[in-house]
């Protein structure tokens, strides 16, 4: 055993191996393997082995294509077999939603170049004949999907790192990770000590321990999962080919041949969560007792759907856990806080996402980023608002959830509400709609006196519709108020806090009592953050960003940190407030303040501190509405009583409140972009528009400034561009093609209805040389070619008099 290494991977199972290949693969030969037992042994060996694409999250889908197409590669290199049997599969749709789900997924494949395909009932049993197609409208075939033999390919990767230079040790459990002041690990084995200058866990079934270890809790809960095998069945061994896949959603169920026979699996509703205090360090090769009365109701299912089965002998049955967090994607990256500790767990489908997990985990440690963004398995998507129970609670809800359909405007109900804010009980009483953002609760919309106080979860415009559009046409006309309890605030206090920021943003930093936007970089030149900068008083900075991108800013940030005489702490929840806006907004905030307001004392994009009401306010000119808007900030502790000041001066004016819905709606008529919709690290300042707010020349050798010199002089290919679309009922949600001439040639990041100018609007990129004024394009919605036109001046206030004015 080596006594240093530059890397220690902890955990043999198909994850901590694809780890450790690919950081061979990437050039860091000086890594090691640490292994509790034999590899395979946590939840791996046990795996039903299936792989597919299928994934809400493109970037995942695609990480997920990645790791199907790598078997080849590894099988080439190690010598072993992966066992492949790439035999397709078919998701099953039973209703018409269903059919809008697999119809919405097929469009996102298209613009990923995935091979996907709508089938009809006839086709599937021609493909599959032990399907009974009785009420079933199609399916989604997916070529590229299939299963493999879980401990041969776990081998394949542990083979290749070994021959491209890795150390595997195994029978020699971590028992103790400690900390040296240089950042560098010392890792307590059984076997003796390994110095290591990173450490990465890849404990499965133990992340939690290993996390205990050093002082985290890592979100993520395993749970008990059954699947069965059955005997020999004529059905399958009379045949020639292989059955494909199919995937059940009203079953619940996944079916795939096995040998001569069949394994299906189920996710049943009553399901378990397992070890809820932790894995047993002397849990081995074990499964657990058999608990079918649990998935009887599935079975029963099941037996209609493949007949084949009602007579079927069971061979095996196999109950195993495995590792979820609360959305189903891995916890990957930096873990926030913690030097050189590195997460690759909660990977719940090793085998379909094995591959991009590893390969995205490497590069990070390799090159300082990933080559795609990966923020949908980011450890650092989750704050530490996430308790044990809320983990637990999300992801059984998860589990129960893995074959639903998500719909793009469903709020999942599990664990809620955990965070609110002091006004929470006041929206309740008018009817507020909630949903649900980094654990805070905010309101989506206010549901008028009579209708339910819950948005039909759907693809085509729900019941919330006719709401939203009154509470846009309230700002539009009057004044409407709004909390900003969800954005993310840094204050950055200190002499250094000028030059600091300089070198960390890319934008112009404003003079004091201003506000600037401004792009924050990676070193290659993506989108990091896209952040108001507001100068407070002399050596004082507020930034606001993204309330769901907390943990990322703040991993960020500490990169950079620290500096003497900067100091940088997150305020997101203790100063929070509201937004006013609308042509009113002015004379509200005047009848609420002795401050002069007027536009000569405070214009667009300026900053004050002021007394509204009785509250200690930081006042903002900003407005992501487009129209004239103040965003007031208070200490949490009186927001209520900033509200009533707001609310009593708002009788006046019909002040009315509004939710996200219509905040959503109204950004779309001025075309502002949002952060991971039209902003986030897969794309660059030129690309979005982004380049307004940067600040290329400016002295500072600022993050990323290399690579945004490099793209200012060699302009990029496709451009964020916004389109008037000709719907029915169906907006677009995100990640549709844009078609032209027969051909996909962009992609929507995000649009909906624009209330206020009645007119459906998609914002997406295209080809650089495609984008004139008024092209015609086309934009496939849920399987329907939909006419789109490009157009460049925003639909409302096209000069931003409003706004500035
Ligand atoms: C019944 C069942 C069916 C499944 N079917 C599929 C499927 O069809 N397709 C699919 O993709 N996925 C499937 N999965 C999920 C799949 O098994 C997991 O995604 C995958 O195994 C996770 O691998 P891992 O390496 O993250 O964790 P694990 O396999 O749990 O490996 C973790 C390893 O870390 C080691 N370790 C932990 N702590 C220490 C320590 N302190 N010191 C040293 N070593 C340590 C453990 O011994 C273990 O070997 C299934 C799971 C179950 C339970």
């Amino acid at each position: 055993m080596k006594a240093h290494v530059q890397v220690a991977v902890i955990g043999g199972g198909v994850v901590g191996c694809s780890v450790l290949y690919h950081l061979t693969k990437l050039g860091w030969a000086d890594v090691c393997l640490i292994e509790r037992s034999e590899l395979t042994s946590g939840s791996t060996w046990h795996a039903a082995g299936g792989f597919h694409t299928l994934n809400a999250d493109p970037n995942m889908a695609a990480l997920q294509g990645y790791t199907i197409k790598l078997y080849k590669e590894l099988e080439a290199i190690s010598g072993l077999t992966c066992g492949l049997h790439h035999v397709g599969g078919i998701t099953l749709a039973d209703s018409p939603e269903r059919m809008d789900f697999i119809k919405a997924a097929r469009a996102m494949h298209r613009h990923m170049g995935l091979d996907t395909q709508i089938i009809t009932p006839e086709e599937i049993k021609k493909l599959s004949p032990i399907v009974n197609t009785e009420g079933i409208l199609g399916g989604l075939y997916d070529p590229l999907d299939g299963h493999l033999d879980p401990s041969g390919t776990t081998h394949a990767y542990a083979k290749a790192a070994q021959i491209q230079g890795a150390e595997i040790y195994l029978r020699n459990p971590v028992s103790d990770l400690t900390q040296r002041p240089d950042g560098s690990w010392d890792v307590t084995t059984k076997n003796g000590m390994i110095h290591a200058e990173h450490v990465v866990n890849a404990g499965g079934l133990w992340a939690r321990e290993l996390g205990e270890m050093v002082g985290v809790f890592l979100p993520l809960h395993p749970m008990e999962h059954q699947y069965l095998i059955t005997d020999d069945l004529p059905q399958v061994f009379t045949r020639d080919e292989e059955l494909p896949h199919i995937m059940d959603p009203s079953g619940e169920s996944y079916l795939r041949q096995e040998g001569k026979g069949l394994v299906i699996g189920i996710y049943e509703q009553d399901c378990d969560p397992w070890a809820l205090d932790g894995t047993r360090w002397d849990f081995g090769h074990e499964l657990l007792d058999n608990k079918l009365d649990r998935i009887g109701d599935s079975l029963e299912f099941a037996f209609k759907r493949f007949p084949c089965l009602e007579t079927a002998g069971i061979k095996s049955i196999v109950n195993g856990p495995f590792t979820f967090a609360p959305d189903g994607n891995p916890l990957v990256g930096p873990v926030p806080g913690l030097q050189n500790y590195w997460s690759c767990c909660a990977v719940m489908a090793g085998f379909s996402q094995g591959g991009g997990v590893g390969l995205s985990l490497a590069e990070w440690m390799v090159h300082g980023e990933t080559s795609r963004d990966v923020f949908a398995m980011d450890v650092a998507r989750y704050g530490n608002y996430c308790t044990k129970a809320y983990t637990r609670n999300k992801v059984r809800e998860n589990y129960q959830k893995r074959f639903s359909i998500s719909y793009p405007n469903e709020e999942l109900p599990a664990g809620r509400p955990l965070n609110t804010t002091p006004v929470y009980s006041i929206w309740q009483q008018q009817r507020a709609v909630f949903g649900q953002g980094y654990g805070m609760e905010h309101v989506n919309y206010f549901a008028p006196e009579g209708e339910p106080l819950l948005e039909t979860p759907s693809f085509r415009r729900s019941n919330a519709f006719s709401a939203i559009g009154k509470e846009c046409h309230a700002v539009r006309t009057s004044v409407g108020i709004n909390e900003v309890h969800n954005f993310g605030k840094y204050l950055v206090t200190g002499k250094g806090a000028r030059a600091w920021l300089d070198g960390v943003m890319a934008g112009k930093l404003p003079q004091l009592g201003r506000i600037t936007l401004s792009p924050m970089l990676s070193p290659s030149g993506k989108l990091m953050g896209d952040f108001t900068i507001s100068h407070i008083t002399e050596h004082e900075y507020q930034l606001t960003a993204s309330f769901g991108a907390q943990d990322l800013h703040m991993r960020w940030f500490e990169q950079y940190l620290p500096v003497p005489d900067v100091v940088l702490k997150n305020i997101s929840m203790s100063r929070i407030g509201f937004q006013i806006a609308g042509p009113k907004a002015r004379d509200l905030l005047a009848l609420c303040t002795r401050f002069d307001v007027s536009h000569s004392a405070m214009p667009f994009l300026s900053v004050r501190k002021m007394e509204v009401g009785q509250c200690d306010a930081i006042v903002q000119r900003v407005s992501y509405t487009g129209d004239l808007g103040y965003e007031i900030y208070v200490p949490a502790e009186q927001q209520v009583s900033l509200y009533h000041t707001l609310a009593n001066a708002g009788v006046a004016f019909d002040l009315k409140p509004f939710g996200m819905r219509a905040m959503m709606s109204l950004r779309l008529e001025k075309s502002f972009g949002s952060w991971m919709r039209e902003y986030k690290p897969d794309y660059t300042p030129m690309e979005t528009g982004m380049d307004r707010f940067m600040d290329y020349h400016k002295d500072a050798d600022y993050i990323g400034k290399a690579a945004a010199l490099a793209e200012l002089a060699q302009p990029p290919k496709r451009k964020l561009v916004s389109f008037m679309v000709d719907v029915i009922d169906a907006d677009v949600v995100a990640d549709e093609p844009i078609w032209k001439d027969g051909n996909v040639v962009g992609f929507v990041t995000s649009g909906g209805y624009a209330h206020f100018c009645k007119q459906s609007v998609a914002l997406g990129f295209v080809p650089t040389d495609m984008i004139t004024e008024g092209a015609a394009f086309e934009i496939e919605i849920l399987g329907e070619m939909c006419s789109a036109r490009l157009f460049s001046e925003p639909l409302f206030d096209p000069q931003s008099r409003r706004m500035q004015g």
